[in-house]
């Protein structure tokens, strides 16, 4: 079998068991003799797995049971909208603040810039995104209805290794690519959401685990199926759900009980960017791109210090089997992301690459 390993940002690897899995029961899903992407999604056989899948969620996220668990189409930035549709109505100043660690936070930021008041409230633009920006949140007017923030930035390599404490202002996080590889202290946020594609699944879909008291304050445009209560009042279902994306999602929650859950994959997680980042460290041949202090363990970023060697080091590292490592097109360079889904083999791979690459080369 010719896998390589994916190190691509999105959508990205999945378990190989999970893959199999998924070719295994391809055509006959449960001994019915259809697919899961032929039976209706209000089968009896398609509201349990749904079911399963919410229950698996909130054991591994530890996810308490004031917050309510959606799966809405449009993925990680169609809640760029719906999050200010959803939450600027909490006060009647219509006022949300944005944390700008990036791309995302940026997109997010104009996205939610139609609906209401829209201030950025720290930003570490000024320094290309190397690092979270310093933020007091004790500067928040009072009367904003929510803060938002992306809490790994895919692209820039960084990520809060801490959340700010809103207090009373609840905290919105995009955690597209780091849901699910970090225990979280669900006390601290109103809302967290995520595209599926990159720890949970295909893409095409979020899921958007939000406190209850939150909902039902929609501003009165909202269009229906942007609605979080829509959502909530039909089980993620007022119109066909994503089968598939549903079923994909379910296999990856269970491969990740069966490493040992959120806390034993967070400790691997730290040992495989460590890997990579000693190599940095310890190495003139490489520069890391974000700031020690705020690196991401998802998203592993660096230049070549002399970057016409750039295209030579991807050509060779797919020789070996290693793939998608070029930098996004904004920023250039290289980047592993690592999710829950790449093995210590792959990082361990990709370290002994390195080194050789900068020995033969340097
Ligand atoms: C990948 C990613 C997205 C992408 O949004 P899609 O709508 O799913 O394409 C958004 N936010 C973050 C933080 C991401 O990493």
């Amino acid at each position: 079998m010719n896998r390589v390993y994916n190190f691509g940002a999105g959508p990205a690897m999945l378990p190989t068991s999970v893959m199999e899995q998924a070719r295994d029961e391809m055509l006959n899903w449960q001994g019915i003799g259809v697919s899961v992407v032929e039976i209706s999604h209000r089968s009896k056989e398609f509201e349990v797995l749904l079911t399963e899948t919410d229950e698996l969620m909130r054991e591994l996220a530890g996810l308490p049971e004031d917050f309510e668990i959606l799966y809405m189409h449009g993925s990680a930035q169609m809640q760029f909208a719906a999050v200010p549709l959803n939450l600027l109505d909490l006060n009647p100043a219509h006022k949300a603040a944005y944390l700008e660690t990036g791309n995302f936070a940026q997109l997010a930021r104009k996205e939610a810039s139609r609906f209401g008041n829209i201030s950025i409230a720290a930003s570490s633009e000024e320094t290309g995104f190397d690092r979270i920006p310093a933020f007091d949140p004790a500067s928040l007017d009072p009367d904003t209805s929510y803060v938002h923030l992306t809490s790994n930035n895919t692209i820039f390599g960084t990520r809060w290794h801490q959340f700010p404490d809103t207090g009373k202002i609840p905290l919105v996080a995009d955690m597209t690519s780091e849901l699910m590889s970090r225990k979280l202290n669900f006390e601290q946020f109103g809302l967290i959401f995520a595209g599926l594609q990159k720890n949970l699944g295909p893409s095409g879909m979020a899921t958007v685990l939000v406190r209850k008291e939150l909902l039902g304050h929609a501003m009165s445009q909202t269009p229906a199926l942007l609605n979080y209560v829509t959502y909530q009042k039909n089980h993620s279902m007022p119109n066909t759900i994503n089968t598939f994306a549903i079923y994909i999602m379910n296999l990856m929650l269970k491969w990740l009980r069966d490493q040992g859950g959120v806390a034993a994959i967070e400790q691997l997680n730290a040992k495989k960017a460590g890997l990579l980042y000693d190599i940095i460290d310890n190495n003139d041949f490489y520069i890391g791109s974000a700031h020690k202090d705020h690196r991401s363990h998802m998203n592993v970023t660096f230049n070549l210090a002399d970057s016409t060697l750039d295209k030579k080091f991807l050509d060779e590292a797919l020789v070996r089997g290693l793939y998608a490592l070029k930098g996004h097109r904004l920023v250039g360079g290289i980047r592993a992301s690592i999710y829950n889904a790449m093995p210590m083999e792959g990082c361990q791979e990709l370290a002994d690459f390195m080194k050789d690459f900068a020995k033969q080369n340097g």
